[in-house]
């Protein structure tokens, strides 16, 4: 480990806690029960820290996501003040073009899109305040079915692997329109920033505690044997962030998710400027194109780009939000309300589709209801 006093490696210390994931959740969770005095060991089965949201620089010194674009945006003063602790911030503005009609087109919809394409004729097509029950309803109350046919339906069935009317409502509703307007920005969060020196030194920073200990490239061994085999230290108190259903041996089935293959390779950069450039048509095999340059703010005329194809096998990086999922996740869910000293938190441990800044609120949530006493964490 690079200058740290968090130490490497389960070892003859007795903690407090063990937190399974070193994401945003638990590297969130371990820091705040390290701050209030308690012995942490944090464990992940990769052998780099910050989950999904890990990020390192290749050969030519541009910083790459190793799985997908992480923008960071929020709403949330006391997350980003947080957050703010373990490292300083590049304001960033995301903004996307979306590859359609032969033309590539400001997305999220707005004023210029409609414009682009002469339909600025289209105006919402329901009242708002409707019910709509799937992802499909709600692009037909929020867009209209035309725009829903060129910017949603090719995209969301490639992402899922489901149809839209298979899923639900809130997947679609993340992506907002805007019929009067030409705000073309991807997000309209208070706080919109990177992280200066990117993910991974934010997470260095934030596990940087002479109370935590860390293990990389350490699976949570699942059996009393393989426990017992390894000499696991074993806390009274876990706190698991991987998927709800492997903690309980898939008891009841394995739950879905949805994985991703991150193919990178250097190409000239784009004369649009767009760090992403989304595919919704059916055909295009990849959802997204990330130009990593870009995103950095850079001018260099080649730039590793990564193309993004959504899969059913692999890491599980996305819960599926439709309702078969919800009710196996449930039975998980009630199996995990009875454990007494273990807590589920985090995009797999409680199966929810949330962002980075979601995760690190959750974990904030969860250590003030469990220590209630305590002052709240310095923000
Ligand atoms: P994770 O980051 O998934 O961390 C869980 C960790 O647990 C992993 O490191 C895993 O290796 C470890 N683990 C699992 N099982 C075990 C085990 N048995 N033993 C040991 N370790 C284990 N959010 C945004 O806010 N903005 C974005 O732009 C954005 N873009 C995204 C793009 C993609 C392609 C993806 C997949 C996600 C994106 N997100 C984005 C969401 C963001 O990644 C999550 O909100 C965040 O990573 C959740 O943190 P977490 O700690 O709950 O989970
Ligand atoms: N979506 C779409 N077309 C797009 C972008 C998004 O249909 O060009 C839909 C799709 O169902 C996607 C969801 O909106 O899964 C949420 O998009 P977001 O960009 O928030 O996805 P994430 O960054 O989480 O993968």
């Amino acid at each position: 480990m690079r200058n740290s006093s968090a130490k490497s490696g389960p070892c003859s210390v007795t903690y407090d806690v063990l937190i399974v994931g070193a994401g945003f959740t638990g590297a969130t969770m371990a820091r705040l029960l390290a701050d209030a005095g308690q012995r942490v060991l944090i464990i992940d089965k990769r052998n780099h820290i910050g989950g999904n949201a890990y990020d390192y620089e290749d050969e030519q010194g541009v910083r790459v996501h190793k799985y997908g674009p992480h923008i960071f945006h929020t709403n949330s003063d006391r997350v980003f003040a947080f957050l703010s602790r373990f490292t300083e911030w590049r304001p960033y503005e995301h903004r996307v073009l979306s590859a359609v009609q032969g033309k590539l087109v400001p997305f999220p919809i707005n004023l210029t899109t409609l414009e682009m394409l002469g339909l600025e004729h289209l105006r919402s097509p329901a009242e708002i305040g409707a019910h709509p029950a799937n992802a499909e309803e709600q692009c037909f109350q929020r867009v209209g079915p035309e725009l829903y046919e060129i910017f949603f339906k090719g995209y969301t069935q490639k992402m899922w692997g489901k149809h839209p009317r298979e899923l639900d409502a809130s997947v679609t509703a993340r992506i907002p329109v805007r019929w009067d307007s030409r705000d073309d920005r991807y997000f309209t969060d208070k706080h919109q920033a990177m992280p200066k020196d990117g993910y991974a030194a934010l997470f260095w920073r934030m596990l940087d505690h002479p109370n935590i200990h860390m293990a990389l490239s350490y699976a949570y061994p699942t059996t009393p044997e393989a426990r017992a085999w390894r000499q696991f230290p074993m806390p009274e108190k876990t706190i698991w962030t991987g998927p709800i259903d492997e903690y309980f041996g898939h008891c009841f089935g394995p739950l879905p998710y949805r994985s991703m293959r991150f193919e990178t390779s250097l190409a000239s950069t784009n004369a649009c400027g767009a760090a992403t450039v989304n595919y919704p048509d059916a055909a295009t095999p990849w959802t997204r194109e990330t130009q990593w340059a870009l995103l950095a703010g850079s001018n260099d005329t080649m730039t590793p780009t990564t193309n993004e194809y959504p899969t059913a096998e692999g890491e599980p990086y996305y819960p599926i939000p439709c309702p078969e999922a919800r009710a196996l996740y449930k039975r998980y869910e009630a199996l995990a309300d009875a454990e007494t000293n273990a807590t589920f938190l985090g995009r797999l441990g409680r199966y929810q589709y949330i962002n980075m800044d979601q995760a690190v609120g959750q974990a904030m949530a969860a250590f003030e209801k469990a220590n209630p006493a305590r002052d709240k964490h310095p923000a």
